[in-house]
């Protein structure tokens, strides 16, 4: 019982945050895009192959989120945009991010000033889906290689996303793999989401992906 009230009061003090988060971003106009997936499936690629183009048009931040190092950041930060690192090793090694760790970084990104934030979450297919960082978008990657039956083993990612992004399509030849289970069963969880199939290491792919994100920017 004391457990559960403990949870529940963590959850409660995050949610809080996360209200707070949307509103100071909401008057900034600052968008926030919730990038999570698991370790491995490609999320600082993307972003290295995404920001060159997007940072023609909008003032880019970047929040990185791992339990240690600061090498995503430094790949980030290489492409001249701002990028903030959260280790979650300071928070007990956390394996998704909170909103007491994200507001911090919003501000030391100075993000009135951003036209968006993308915040890169902890790699994980589970946790980061339970916890609400005020994001405005959710965005959802896994790679090929994971297998088909990934989505629908780990749902809730896929049902709090509005993207989700299947990457490394490009070793689809090689694998054993149905992409046509994984296709239906992302949208067996949620309808409405969007699918892209794109490998980040393919400049022409990348153009979709640029489109589904200065949709949401107008
Ligand atoms: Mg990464």
């Amino acid at each position: 019982m004391t457990n559960v009230k403990m949870v529940r009061n963590v959850l409660d003090k995050n949610d809080r945050l996360a209200d707070d988060i949307r509103e100071m971003t909401a008057t900034s106009n600052t968008v926030l895009f919730n990038m999570m997936g698991t370790p491995g499936a490609g999320k600082t690629s993307l972003l290295e192959a995404l920001i060159p183009e997007l940072k023609k048009d909008y003032q880019i931040g970047v929040i990185e989120g791992d339990v240690a190092t600061a090498n995503d950041a430094d790949r980030i930060a290489a492409l001249d945009v701002a990028a903030a690192q959260i280790n979650t090793d300071r928070f007990g090694g956390s394996c998704h991010l909170g909103s007491e760790m994200v507001k911090p970084a919003l501000e030391e990104l100075d993000y009135q000033d951003l036209d968006m934030v993308i915040i890169e979450n902890i790699g994980n297919l589970i946790c980061p889906a339970h916890f609400d960082i005020g994001a405005n978008y959710n965005i959802a990657v896994l790679s090929i290689t994971e297998g088909a039956d990934k989505p629908v083993k780990y749902p809730l990612m896929f049902r709090e996303s509005q993207l989700a992004i299947i990457n490394k399509i490009d070793l689809l030849q090689h694998l054993n793999i149905d992409i046509d289970e994984m296709l239906t069963g992302i949208k067996d969880i949620n309808s409405k989401i969007d699918i892209l199939q794109m490998s980040a290491m393919n400049q022409n792919d990348g153009v979709e992906l640029h489109k589904w994100i200065a949709d949401k920017m107008d």
